[in-house]
């Protein structure tokens, strides 16, 4: 089988992989770099690989695993597109926010070319066996093992062993496992990170803007929010689809997600801020309402805390540079231990990192004897 990293190898964004033998041709997402410009904003793939495709498996719809589909239609893919319904409820708004406009007008997607799956199912592309299951990372997320009979290949996508809210599903064993190297060799467990924000929050009563992704992130947060707290309106209806999904939680911890949602103040745009905490989509202030309120929140000197990747060139990253924002990472990537244990329970195979500089990966290497710290997107490899 050979393996393309098409892009997030050696990097953090537009992660993207193929996987192809004789017979079948499969992707695994096809995520957009959030700072890149050009052509370095979506993966490496050439016009004629992507004519060749079989399928598209989406993971989740974050950005950088998702962003970059309307551009794969308008370079001629004409496969079929695998996700789950919580993916394609998010797809359309995470597109129109990251995704070209004239894209997404001329090259929309065919309903034809939809084909839903649930984690934990199995399906068949041509001569490849591909089974999912629970990411943890966000509602309906989803990793992927990948049998073409001759070798074994997990796709962790993002995964979040350690989420207070969701339930990750263990993988398989396999001969190559591509891990979520997004927090590189970061020891710190998501209980330690969850009362330092705690901490933050308490220090800081009288309101504080809090900007998160659409999805996923929100419920962890909601988590642990001491007491009332205020969310755009957008979110509501958003996060109540969260968490109606089957399976995707514990019950107790969908009943709370549930209470909590019922308690927040609505916000809209322009409104005075809440004298308590405010959370607003996306979480690097590059898109949605975000965009406007860490720029008020800033002039104002309304305490902002950021809980995830700050790419630069965004808002977010400028706020902290320039110390208007609070970085506290919030956990929903696997920590060192994490992906030690995800590595261990693969059968301690080969193992590449994505969502991860170079430098990032030597040092997860310490851990990780079998992580190939050499391969950068653009790199072939074959098992
Ligand atoms: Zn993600």
């Amino acid at each position: 089988m050979q393996i393309d990293l098409y892009g997030g190898f050696g990097e953090k964004g537009r992660t993207s992989v193929g996987l192809g033998d004789a017979h079948t041709r499969i992707l695994l997402d096809v995520g957009i770099k959030v700072g890149a410009m050009g052509r370095d904003y979506y993966p490496v793939i050439e016009d004629a690989a992507i004519k060749d495709l079989d399928a598209v498996f989406i993971s989740h719809a974050h950005e950088d695993h998702i962003g970059g589909l309307s551009w794969l239609l308008s370079r001629g893919f004409r496969g079929l597109i695998f996700m789950t319904r919580e993916t394609l409820g998010e797809a359309a708004e995470m597109l129109a926010q990251y995704a070209d406009p004239s894209h997404v007008r001329d090259f929309p997607i065919h309903p034809d070319q939809i084909k839903l799956f649930s984690p934990g199912e199995t399906m068949h592309v041509g001569q490849f066996k591909i089974m999912t299951g629970r990411s943890g990372h966000v509602v309906g997320g989803a990793w992927f093992h990948i049998d073409n009979g001759h070798g074994q290949v997990v796709y962790c996508a993002d995964v979040t062993p350690g989420s207070s809210v969701f339930v990750m599903d263990p993988v398989p064993r396999c001969d190559l496992v591509l891990l979520d190297t997004s927090y590189a060799d970061d020891a710190i467990s998501g209980l330690q990170r969850r009362m330092q924000i705690e901490n933050w929050l308490a220090a800081h009563p009288s309101g504080c803007l809090l900007p998160v992704p659409a999805s996923g992130k929100p419920l962890e947060i909601m988590a642990i929010l001491p007491g009332r707290f205020a969310i755009h309106q957008t979110m509501r209806e958003a996060i109540a689809t969260q968490i109606l999904a089957e399976d995707a939680f514990a019950p107790a911890t969908r009943d709370l997600l549930r209470q909590r949602l019922a308690t927040a103040v609505d916000w809209s745009d322009g409104s005075p801020f809440p004298d308590c905490p405010l959370l607003t989509v996306d979480g690097m202030g590059s898109a949605g309402p975000s965009v406007d309120a860490i720029r008020r929140a800033s002039a104002q000197g309304l305490p902002i805390l950021l809980t995830g990747h700050i790419p630069d060139h965004t808002p977010a990253r400028r706020c902290f540079d320039e110390e208007r924002a609070t970085w506290i990472r919030l956990p929903t990537h696997p920590t060192r231990d994490e992906n030690v244990a995800i590595w261990t329970g693969a059968g301690r195979p080969a193992a590449l990192g994505h969502s991860c500089s170079q430098s990032g990966l030597r040092d997860l290497q310490a851990f990780l004897p079998k992580l190939d710290v050499n391969a950068v997107t653009g790199d072939h490899l074959a098992i």
